[in-house]
């Protein structure tokens, strides 16, 4: 929550505030109204604080905007491995012992990163992990997806990550991922990104023949097997053979990428929405797009690694997999990155584990932005709003506070501190009423090796749909507060 007593502010942003202004001057305040801004929280809008900011902000996010582009895991990784080598990060030396600055990276399958820049104290003194997923809800293909209906071609999809189904009809679409051929060769599949490709679709029924549809519950109005994906209706020509319309979107997958429908065995291959990352609104001050769950916090932490000039050694991870659990090796349910630290820490002679307990984490993920069309779902006291900085979650999971690392006293009394001296707006957040579902973050697996861990991230409206809108003012916050949590010489 915005805390105005403690935030440094600008003397040009001073006047701003009512009551601290210039032209107060000369009033004396109630005892009351005293009392009021001594000891009670007062909300702001970041424009209201700061007017300035949306041009920063909007700057800030013209990058943002162009890594949103990648849709992918891999595509996250492909395009941020130059982008590091450009900046002097080197691939990782396993032994070496990296002096202060030093700046590597791990690219873990092509799937999940580790970027390292080791800090002006030694890591036995602990590191500042901040750890991000670059997984997002889409459409996978099945093993088997190639089929024919009634002259229409169709791949049949998996979901991936919490959808709702029927956001996902009727939404232009880009197949995206990586086939294994026979021989061992890698073809990557990106198509219907360009303007000049085209593009693929889950159908829906018209409401004119939707009567008993539409008395079905959401979460059956489409179902798992019918979000598959409209790929083509024109038949191969030769009398001779029977699904003709397949045969024909075989021979052209072939022609174009040499795939054969037994190769989709050993691909990975989704469906994701087309659209582009667009500016919202008459005063271009959200962002929409697909996938910022949870890209935003992605290039925010990336940024902050790129600018980092830190005290304690910075870690910054890309995982996978977290939009279905963090299993598999290349989630943060697994020892991947703990093996990598070992390996880490043991070039200059510590145990990882007296590391890890002088650690501390922030799990950059989004949460739910209060929806005034929604409202009866928020806690309005807990949720976190748009343009009121970055959001710091104390916990997630659900229930009775399961299946969540719940922050202790003590660390979000550390990353207070170094939030409020580096001048950063931050709010807390709630995912939504507590009896109303529940979700949860990488937070609990990094807490797991005894990391001292907190959630933070940015509000997002209508989270895992398609198009998800985030304030550009608090993608900038959250940059500005993991910058802050790397540079801050601040210990536990
Ligand atoms: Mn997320
Ligand atoms: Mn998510």
């Amino acid at each position: 929550m915005l805390d105005t007593q403690v935030i440094s502010k600008t003397s040009s942003t001073r006047a701003f505030i009512a009551g601290e202004g210039n032209h107060m001057s000369g009033e004396e305040k109630s005892k009351g109204q005293q009392l009021e801004k001594d000891l009670l929280m007062k909300w702001e809008n970041l424009g209201v604080e700061d007017p300035t900011l949306l041009e920063k902000a909007s700057g800030f996010c013209e990058g943002y905007k162009s890594f949103l582009s990648n849709k992918t895991e891999r595509e996250v990784v492909d395009h941020t491995v130059p982008l590091l080598r450009s900046r002097g990060y080197g691939e990782y030396v396993r032994g070496k012992e990296y002096g202060p600055g030093s700046r590597f990276y791990v690219n873990n399958r092509g799937k999940s990163l580790i970027m390292v820049t080791v800090g002006r104290r030694p890591v036995s003194e602990g590191l500042r992990i901040a750890a991000s997923h670059i997984d997002s809800p889409r459409l996978d293909f099945k093993p088997n997806p190639l089929f024919e209906d009634t002259d229409l071609a169709f791949f049949k999809t998996h979901y991936y990550g919490g959808i709702k189904k029927y956001q996902w009809s009727t939404v232009p679409l880009s197949l995206h991922g990586v086939v294994i051929l026979k021989d061992g060769s890698t073809t990557g599949v990106r198509i219907g990104e360009d303007p000049g490709d085209p593009v693929f679709v889950v159908t829906d029924l018209l409401p004119h023949l939707a009567r008993e549809q539409m008395k079905k519950p959401a979460s059956e109005v489409i179902t798992g097997e019918q979000l598959n994906i409209l790929i083509g209706c024109w038949p191969f020509p030769d009398e001779k053979v029977s699904q003709k319309v397949k045969l024909n979107v075989a021979s052209l997958l072939f022609e174009k990428y040499g795939i054969r429908e037994k190769d989709f065995q050993s691909a990975e291959l989704c469906a994701v929405p087309a659209f582009a990352p667009r500016d919202l609104g008459f005063d271009r001050a959200m962002l929409g797009g697909y996938g910022q769950d949870d890209s935003v916090c992605a290039y925010a932490s990336l940024m902050a690694e790129l600018d980092a000039d830190p005290e304690y050694t910075t870690v910054t991870v890309f995982a996978d997999k977290e939009e279905v659990g963090s299993d598999g090796n290349t989630g943060m349910n697994s020892q991947t990155l703990k093996d990598f630290l070992t390996d880490l820490v043991s070039a200059y002679g510590c145990e990882i584990r007296h590391v890890l307990e002088r650690s501390v984490c922030l799990s950059a993920d989004v949460n739910a932005a209060y929806d005034p069309a929604y409202g009866e779902n928020f806690e309005r006291n807990n949720s976190s709003y748009l343009n009121r900085g970055a959001v710091v979650s104390k916990y997630t999971g659900a229930g009775g506070k399961y299946s969540t690392n719940d922050a202790s006293a003590e660390t979000m009394g550390l990353l207070r501190a170094i939030l409020d001296e580096a001048g950063v707006t931050w709010q807390v957040g709630e995912l939504g009423k507590v009896d109303n579902g529940g979700g949860g973050t990488i937070a609990m697996y990094m807490s797991a090796h005894n990391i001292d861990t907190v959630d933070i991230g940015v509000p997002v409206l209508s989270m895992h749909s398609p198009y998800e809108v985030v304030s550009k003012a608090d993608v900038y916050m959250l940059y500005r507060a993991i910058l802050a949590f790397f540079n801050s010489p601040r210990s536990k």
